[in-house]
Order: structure tokens, then C-alpha cells, then sequence
């Protein structure tokens, strides 16, 4: 699938949050080249490129530091302070795909932050080792850098996470940072459904991030929009039929319970924090956010 890539002039960058733990997001692309068969963000698509493939384009946002630097003086005049709450990116893209090595949108966003002498907590969340480019930074500011490992195998980020880098190169990203100096967590979300049926695969997971100085994970149970639908089954119906099933189970509350004790039992005796005190569940969070 061949990558199109625009340039565009955002209107705004730092946009209030309705995600659990995150007060804004920044979002330096439009689109994601990884295009995760399970992405939930697929819905902009729609939106903003209909009729093409999620994953085969990216809107680079060119002028996104300057309309931050705007938007932070404007919030520090209402609020008469640097601390606005917390800060993620990103909710709807990655912001360290393969072209931010050329147009460093989200580096430059996280320098106007420096600048600025923002007082908030910064909060990555990736898939992508370019992030260990940016430990500089990192180390002036006050954030937390998360990968998202749904697996420990290669062959399962291949099958369902389009064009994200393997497992093995996150584990191996996450322990720089970590050897760096940075405060580092783990995302495991969508929870797949095989850790319902080989327990142990999940167990080992959680061994390896606390091995690699992970201290807290943030789990989440897969989120079925009906795009998230149509996109992964019909992927699956080419690829994987068998697979069908276990995925439609997935949307159960039944499921929900039973892999919540799986997660409760596989964290027994580690020494890793549950984000949030809880698995999330977008659709719960929807209902507490109405
Ligand atoms: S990396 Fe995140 S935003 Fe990008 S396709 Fe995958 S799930 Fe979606």
C-alpha cells in the first residue's frame, strides 16, 4: 500500500480529552501509516479521506508547534498558570511514525512545551523506537514515555498491526528509555483474545515488561465501534475465518469478567501498578464522561 502524504495547516493542536488520564491530547498527524487492523481511530478516515484505506495516508500537520505556542500562552492567560492538567500524545495517530524522523512535527511540539516551561505532566504513548531520538528532551521535561505491546511475538504485531515495528523492537525501546532515565509505562490494549486461552502468553508478557523496568501497565478491552468491526472482520474473513469467533466473544461482558481475573491472577506477585486501578472500557468511560 503506498503511503500519501499531505502537507496541511492545522486550526488547532492541543484539544481537550475525553480519554481516561489524559486532560488534552496533541495529535501532530491526521491518519496513521501503522494502520492497525484494529484501530479505532479508523473512524477519521471517513472523515477526512473517505473511501481510502486507513493506514494509506498522513496528514502532516506542518504548522502545529506555532498554533500550540498560541494556544499555551492563551490557556496560561485564562488559567494564570503553566499547568493545565495532563498532556498526551497521541490519541488518534502515532506521534513517532516513520515520518517524523523527516518533519520532527512532534519533537519541535514537545521543544515549544520546554520553552514555554509547561508544568504539566507529558505523556507519550507509541509504538514506534524513533521516540529513544527524543530522550534529550525528555529528560528536561515531565513525561512519561509508554509503548503500546499487545504481544510479545512478532508474528501476531505482522497479522494485525499493519505496518507498527515489531514487539521485539519496543521491549528493546522501552529498556533504553527506561536505562536512560525516563519513567516508562506499558499499554496492552486491545487485550487480544488468545489470553483468555493461553493464560501463560499474558503472564509472560507482564515478566518481561517488569524485567525491562516497567512499573505500571495500562490495560484496555478491545473497543468494537462498527468500524473497528467492519474493518477487522473483513480482514479476517480473508485471512484468518477461524479467527471470527474468538473476536465476537470479545464483545461480551461474560469475556470482560472472565479476563479480568486472568489479569488479576498474572499480576498477583509483580511489581507492576494497574493504571487507573482498573482494565478500561471505552464504553464505560463514554457513559462516566456523559
Ligand atoms: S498505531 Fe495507534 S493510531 Fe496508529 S493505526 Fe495503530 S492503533 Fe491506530
Amino acid at each position: 500500500m503506498k503511503l500519501k502524504i499531505n502537507k496541511i495547516q492545522a486550526k488547532s493542536v492541543l484539544t481537550p480529552s475525553k480519554l481516561p488520564g489524559a486532560d488534552w491530547v496533541v495529535n501532530s498527524y491526521v491518519g496513521c501509516s501503522f494502520g492497525c487492523k484494529y484501530c479505532y481511530a479508523a473512524f477519521i478516515g471517513r472523515w477526512k479521506h473517505p473511501g481510502k484505506e486507513w493506514g494509506s495516508f498522513v496528514d502532516v500537520k506542518i504548522n502545529a508547534p506555532e498554533i500550540l505556542k498560541k494556544e499555551l500562552l492563551k490557556l496560561e492567560r485564562k488559567h494564570g498558570s503553566k499547568n493545565f492538567g495532563s498532556i498526551l500524545f497521541s490519541s488518534v495517530t502515532d506521534p513517532y511514525l516513520g515520518i517524523e524522523a523527516k518533519y520532527q512535527i512532534t519533537r519541535k511540539c514537545l521543544e515549544v512545551l520546554f520553552g514555554f516551561g509547561y508544568q504539566g505532566e507529558i505523556s507519550i504513548l507509541t509504538k514506534s523506537p524513533l521516540a529513544t531520538r527524543d530522550i534529550d528532551l525528555f529528560k528536561k521535561l515531565n513525561i512519561s514515555v509508554g509503548f503500546t505491546v499487545t504481544t510479545l511475538e512478532d508474528k501476531v504485531v505482522r497479522f494485525l498491526e499493519g505496518n507498527a515495528p515489531p514487539a521485539s523492537a519496543r521491549i528493546k525501546a522501552l529498556k533504553q528509555l527506561y536505562e536512560a532515565g525516563i519513567f516508562t509505562y506499558a499499554f496492552i490494549g486491545p487485550l487480544l483474545p488468545h489470553f483468555t486461552v493461553q493464560k501463560e502468553k499474558l503472564e509472560q508478557l507482564f515478566t518481561k515488561l517488569e524485567s525491562i523496568g516497567i512499573k505500571e501497565v495500562w490495560l484496555e478491552h478491545i473497543h468494537f465501534t462498527p468500524i473497528v468491526k467492519g474493518r477487522l472482520f473483513k480482514y479476517l474473513e480473508k485471512q484468518a475465518p477461524g479467527l471470527i469467533p474468538e473476536f465476537k466473544k470479545a464483545d461480551t461482558q461474560e469475556y470482560r469478567n472472565q479476563l479480568e481475573k486472568i489479569i488479576k491472577s498474572a499480576l498477583m506477585g509483580k511489581n507492576l501498578k494497574l493504571g487507573l486501578n482498573e482494565v478500561i472500557y471505552h464504553r464505560k468511560v463514554k457513559q462516566l464522561n456523559k
